[in-house]
């Protein structure tokens, strides 16, 4: 519909489409599937590349960069922030079914309430949390499929970093980050994920790429809150 939704969309999709046909064309039928690590790096990453051009190249004034970067805020905090909290609230209800506990609607809504708080800040008065919160976890269909949804936060943690290089370097004229790149995305699972990201630069076995993706987080709400100090009221 040509919305900025709608690009955006296209774009993370045709990361997908790009994964798979490097993948399909240089690797055997065998290792042509990539791994679920993996699987939304390369949609997250086109995200990235269309939100920082847009913003550059595309926005005519405050309010069209006011939007761009509440979206992106957005994004970070459903995929980078929440989709870790579902985590851990996967996590807990698997170790106590694993220490042969049962598990029950109100123990349910109580774990998820608890997390809750902690995520949002609620004893710290930040953001208010009411109870019935605490019955969100029912309708989240994502708990009702296999122990997933960290690669939501792990993907975007691994795009930030490799998107952050290539649009550094690019800016100075140099293809190492991007050839490499398309290298992994031509990889499929001929290696192990952390290896295959270790390719592009990305060492997930530290904590440099997560502190790079909150850098990020923080310098759009940076670049909000500047924005709205200088706009006249
Ligand atoms: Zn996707």
């Amino acid at each position: 519909m040509g919305g900025y939704d709608d690009v955006s969309t296209f774009a993370h999709e045709s990361g997908h489409s790009m994964h798979s046909y490097f993948s399909n064309k240089y690797q055997p039928y065998i290792n042509s599937d990539y791994s679920i690590f993996v699987a939304e790096v390369a949609s997250t990453l086109n995200e990235n590349l269309l939100s920082h051009y847009a913003l550059k190249n595309i926005t005519r004034n405050n309010q069209e960069k006011l939007f761009l970067l509440g979206s992106k805020l957005e994004g970070f905090r459903t995929t980078l922030f929440r989709q870790t909290l579902f985590a851990e609230f996967e996590l807990k209800i698997h170790e106590i079914v694993e220490a042969k506990g049962s598990l029950s609607d109100e123990q349910l809504s109580k774990l998820y309430l608890q997390l809750l708080k902690i995520y949002y800040g609620h004893d710290q008065g930040i953001c208010q949390i009411d109870d019935i919160y605490g019955i969100e976890w029912a309708r989240i269909p994502h708990f009702y499929y296999d122990f997933y949804v960290f690669k939501y936060s792990t993907s975007l943690v691994a795009s930030t970093a490799i998107a952050k290089a290539m649009r550094e370097e690019t800016q100075k004229g140099g293809t190492s980050v991007r050839d490499a790149y398309i290298k992994f995305l031509s990889s499929g699972s001929s290696k192990y994920p952390i290896e295959l990201l270790k390719g592009v630069g990305v060492d997930m076995t530290t904590s440099k790429p997560f502190n790079a993706a909150i850098e990020e987080m923080n310098s759009i709400m940076d670049q909000i809150e500047k924005m709205i100090a200088s706009t006249p009221q």
